[in-house]
């Protein structure tokens, strides 16, 4: 399905069987011959094809691929589609030296292990994990965007996110004012905000992120996920609350010393659940990872101090 949106600039609504956040919105530029896609969907047949088809519809052979972040429902599929693939610096190197590697998810799984995941669970999780599964697996170069990328006469100037993912890159139409926020800023769902090892604080940089596009004159915002939407700057303004309510939450949890795993049922999730046993286990991962990162921020800001005992790391309030 192609929706157009605005002169040379269309949507592909590409899904993403069995996940929560339905689809990926991608987007084609085409201008003067040229074309760029952003985002591309898993690395599955049912996310190629739809843009494969989408692509022939829209009568475009030739294009780049400009990937928003590394994760694998919006670079998936990059190298399959371009023998070239943009993307924010910090990002392209990630992918290249960390992502693609066995040791990056080792390392991933000991980490929730430390901070107190189940360890057969965290193993089962693994296994499971869409980003691990799904991801690029053919050999492709990337090129890190300048700041600006060209699509024939439409220049997009790219604004440097992190938070989301270490170097989440957002591309931005001053002219028509479009705003293509990939994961950094959506609408009905709030962005993932999770522990990197490549961040020392991934919320701060998050938050930091927000300051740093939400006063940019924009017409419409174009998010990676769900509906677009006008109004950039009311959105952030919420966004911005929901941390500073799940800052307060992790805070209260820690009414003796806890791990991540003992805080994050104290935290409000938006899901449907009555309890947290409930909750399906790739939920609970990606719900443990963003405890931490509130307590990690709370950390940095001198709130909580932690301290590993047996192999577990725990987190206490300062008095
Ligand atoms: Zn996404």
């Amino acid at each position: 399905m192609v929706e157009k949106i605005a002169e040379g600039v269309y949507r592909i609504e590409v899904p993403l069987v069995g996940s929560p956040l339905k689809y990926t919105n991608s987007y084609v530029i085409v201008d003067d011959g040229e074309a760029l896609l952003i985002d591309t969907g898993f690395n599955r047949d049912l996310c190629y094809k739809t843009i494969r088809d989408a692509l022939d519809e829209l009568k475009v052979k030739e294009l780049r691929v400009f990937c928003t972040h590394l994760h694998a429902d919006h670079m998936g599929l990059a190298a399959k589609l371009a023998d070239e693939v943009l993307m924010g610096k910090i990002e392209s190197k990630i992918v290249q030296e960390v992502m693609t590697t066995d040791d990056y998810w080792g390392d991933l799984l000991n980490f929730y292990i430390r901070n107190g995941f189940p360890s057969e669970e965290a193993k089962k999780m693994l296994s499971l994990h869409p980003g691990r599964n799904f991801y690029v697996k053919e050999g492709v170069e990337f090129a890190a965007v300048g700041k600006y990328v060209k699509v024939g006469s439409i220049r997009l100037k790219a604004i440097e996110t992190p938070g989301h993912s270490p170097g989440h890159t957002c591309l931005y139409d001053e002219v028509r004012q479009l705003f293509f926020s990939g994961d950094h800023v959506l609408i009905d769902i709030t962005p993932n905000i999770t522990w990197w090892p490549f961040l020392e604080d991934s919320l701060s940089s998050y938050l930091q992120s927000l300051e740093k596009v939400e006063n940019l004159k924009v017409r419409l915002v174009l998010p990676g996920h769900r509906r677009r939407w006008s109004d950039l700057k009311g959105r952030v303004e919420e966004i911005k609350r929901h941390h500073s309510k799940r800052l307060q939450e992790a805070l209260l949890a820690l009414d003796r010393p806890k791990n991540a795993w003992e805080v994050a049922p104290s935290i409000t999730w938006d899901l449907v659940y009555s309890n947290w046993e409930e909750i399906h286990l790739i939920q609970k991962w990606f719900a443990v990872g963003e405890t931490i990162a509130h307590l990690e921020h709370l950390y940095n800001k001198g709130l909580v101090d932690k301290k590993e005992e047996k192999g577990v790391i725990k987190y206490f309030r300062v008095s």
